[in-house]
């Protein structure tokens, strides 16, 4: 049976009969892969934590014909990134980021960027940056590896630069100017432009360079329920990790 080594990052991890865990990794070498963990529960010492989701992982698994599941023969923690686990909000976006990440993984072209940018984005929360305002800076990026590229740089209608006040339109996945609405056909959501400029670097700045991005509050609430529409719309459904999101930030929580 075929044995492969990789370098992955733990995306999902679950008990399984009395001993067992099944886990979901995101390899830059073969996109979304799970995988059982033999006997996980009953011996600590054997995958020593590297099995929590959003470790930094070095894995070896055995493929198994005819079987969905590999099984993982060995997988050292390379990084727990420990600072994200400091607090619920931080692990709230981790979450986010990995199953968005996760979800997005279809072709083979997309899968070392897609891997990249998790890692960095998982990395930045270690380092304490302000989760919230990271969570929008990565999520029309990840869409955007994905395939559904939204146009932020010209008006959807008059293909200039748009002027305000602007609206999103979540169907076509573009920026249209105030002026133009009478033209655009599908439903519109108001985007201040604050929001868009922050939105039109965040699809475009080199990965190293999201970090520097902040969006205030009020630019969170927007970018954040623009994705969820988008996804929403395009997607046919929500992700829960959102959903998980949205309830520990609530003030209720
Ligand atoms: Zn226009």
């Amino acid at each position: 049976m075929p044995v492969h080594k990789t370098a992955a990052i733990v995306i999902r991890s679950r008990d399984y009969g009395e001993a067992d865990r099944i886990v979901t990794f995101l390899s830059p070498d073969v996109g979304r892969l799970t995988a059982i963990a033999k006997g996980a529960r009953k011996s600590k010492r054997r995958f020593l934590n590297s099995l929590e989701p959003f470790s930094r992982v070095s894995l070896i698994y055995t493929e198994r014909p005819n079987r969905a599941l590999g099984r993982i023969d060995n997988c050292e923690l390379v990084s727990s990134y420990p600072g994200l686990r400091q607090d619920l909000q931080r692990l709230g976006v981790a979450a986010c980021l990995s199953e968005l990440a996760g979800e997005i993984v279809g072709t083979q072209e997309n899968v070392p960027e897609t891997f990249a940018a998790l890692e960095s984005g998982l990395n930045l929360l270690d380092q304490g940056l302000p989760p919230e305002s990271l969570l929008c800076s990565f999520l029309f990026r990840f869409l955007a590896l994905a395939g559904y590229g939204s146009r932020w740089q010209a008006c959807l209608v008059c293909q200039q630069v748009p002027r305000g006040p602007l609206w999103f339109d979540i169907a076509q996945g573009g920026v249209i100017c105030g002026a133009c609405t009478t033209k655009a056909s599908g439903r519109l959501y108001p985007l201040q432009v604050g929001t868009w400029k922050l939105l039109r670097l965040a699809q475009t700045l080199p990965l190293a360079k999201l970090s520097r991005l902040r969006f205030d509050p009020r630019a969170q609430k927007q970018c954040l329920g623009l994705a969820q529409g988008f996804i929403r719309h395009h997607w046919g459904r929500e992700l829960r990790s959102f959903k998980f999101l949205e309830k520990i930030s609530s003030p209720e929580a």
